[in-house]
């Protein structure tokens, strides 16, 4: 079972708007075992959206569409369709009294283009708007469904939602996809692709890196037959890679590594200090997350200024002077300094060059060192 994805727009061609429609249309139909084999988009003009409508239906078992179905001239999803299905327009009663209602409630009364709202292509299957004017659409041609839905996000997914899902999920022919997010850190994508390929190949799931600024994430996607089968091949997969990975591995289940760290922390009975320069209170902030971590986080300093190193943390004016505020040393004195004003088992520090400006050949923008 597979699908297409078409999302109509200038806006979205030309880069003036984000297409996120067809992100929650690909992870919706992912989650319900529908594999999307393509997502195109295309400008508002009649004849290209029928080309695409054509070259769709027959090739994708579903085809769903978003944008250009309001009453604007620039939307014209709807006469494509006819065009593609040899069909006309037709009034629809029912429709247009609601686009009346609608108005009225508000004390306005229908523009002329409001009529247009209730122009449907003759033998479609209305799916109702619970939060818009703009109807979904549903026709069957060459044995593939196609949906029509509004470009409005919030509105798309309502009909999605109440109409679309409800029908997919009574498809036969659904495969069982399940993922895992397997979280490392301290190694480059690059490496760990090293390390994991010589193992991914038998695993029979498929497998992506996804580089983020706290690490890299592996996910696999597992497509069975059965539940059971897909949860096999996730186990088996996740335990080669942690065989290959070992402790830059740092979760199995998605979690977060200040999660992690917190709930290591918790479990260990061990209290925690942090002294923050170029972090600017962002790991304070991260373990404050951390449910019941009040009884380990005792303290953060953000220590900006050089004199602040001195003053709060005890930084030896000399260790500043010699080295810099950006060295191991500083790094060493500030993570010691915190410690032992706060009395805690582990003193955390970072002293970095943030950037933009303030970088020098011997010592260039993001060189950040961390003291423990
Ligand atoms: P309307 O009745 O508002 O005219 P419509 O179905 O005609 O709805 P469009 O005119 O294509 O939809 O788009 C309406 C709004 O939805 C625009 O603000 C547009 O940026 C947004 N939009 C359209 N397509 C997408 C998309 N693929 N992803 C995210 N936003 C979108
Ligand atoms: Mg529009």
């Amino acid at each position: 079972m597979n699908a297409w994805i078409i999302t109509v727009g200038d806006e979205i061609v030309s880069g003036f708007a984000a297409d996120t429609n067809s992100v929650y249309l690909a992870k919706k139909l992912a989650g319900a075992g529908i594999t999307v084999s393509r997502k195109t988009s295309v400008r508002d003009r009649v004849e290209e959206i029928a080309a695409e409508i054509d070259a769709a239906l027959g090739a994708a078992d579903l085809v769903l569409m978003t944008g250009g179905l309001g009453p604007t001239s620039d939307d014209c999803t709807k006469t494509a369709v006819c065009r593609s299905f040899g069909v006309d327009l037709v009034e629809s009663e029912d429709i247009l009294n609601r686009v009346r209602e609608r108005y009225e409630s508000r004390g306005l009364e229908m523009p002329r283009s409001g009529r247009s709202l209730a122009l449907v292509p003759a033998g479609a299957e209305v799916l109702p708007n619970p939060i818009g004017s703009a109807v979904g659409l549903k026709m069957r041609r060459k044995g593939s469904t196609l949906y029509v839905l509004p470009g409005v996000p919030g509105e798309m997914k309502a009909i999605y939602e109440g109409s679309i899902e409800p029908d997919l999920l009574t498809l036969e022919g659904r495969a069982c996809i399940k993922a895992r997010e397997l979280r490392t850190t301290g190694l480059a994508e690059s490496r760990i692709a090293e390390l994991v390929e010589p193992v991914a190949g038998d695993l029979g799931v498929s497998l992506s890196y996804l580089p983020r600024p706290e690490g890299v994430v592996l996910r696999l996607i597992a497509m069975c037959d059965t539940e059971a089968e897909a949860g096999r091949l996730l186990g088996r997969a996740t335990a080669a890679v942690r065989t290959v990975l070992g402790d830059r591995l740092y979760s199995e289940r998605g979690e977060e590594l200040h999660f992690v760290v917190g709930r290591l922390l918790i479990e260990s009975n061990r209290t925690i200090s942090v002294a923050e320069s170029c972090t600017g209170g962002l790991i304070g902030h991260l373990l404050t997350e951390v449910p019941g971590i009040s009884s380990r986080f005792m303290e953060g300093v953000v220590a900006y200024s050089n004199q602040a190193k001195i003053r709060d943390l005890g930084v030896d004016r000399e260790v500043i002077e010699v080295f810099g505020a950006v060295s191991e040393e500083a790094a060493k004195a500030m993570a010691i300094g915190i410690r032992r004003r706060a009395g805690t088992d582990i003193g955390l520090s970072t002293t970095g060059i943030a950037g933009p400006t303030g970088g020098t050949a011997a010592k260039p923008v993001g060189l950040v060192y961390t003291g423990i």
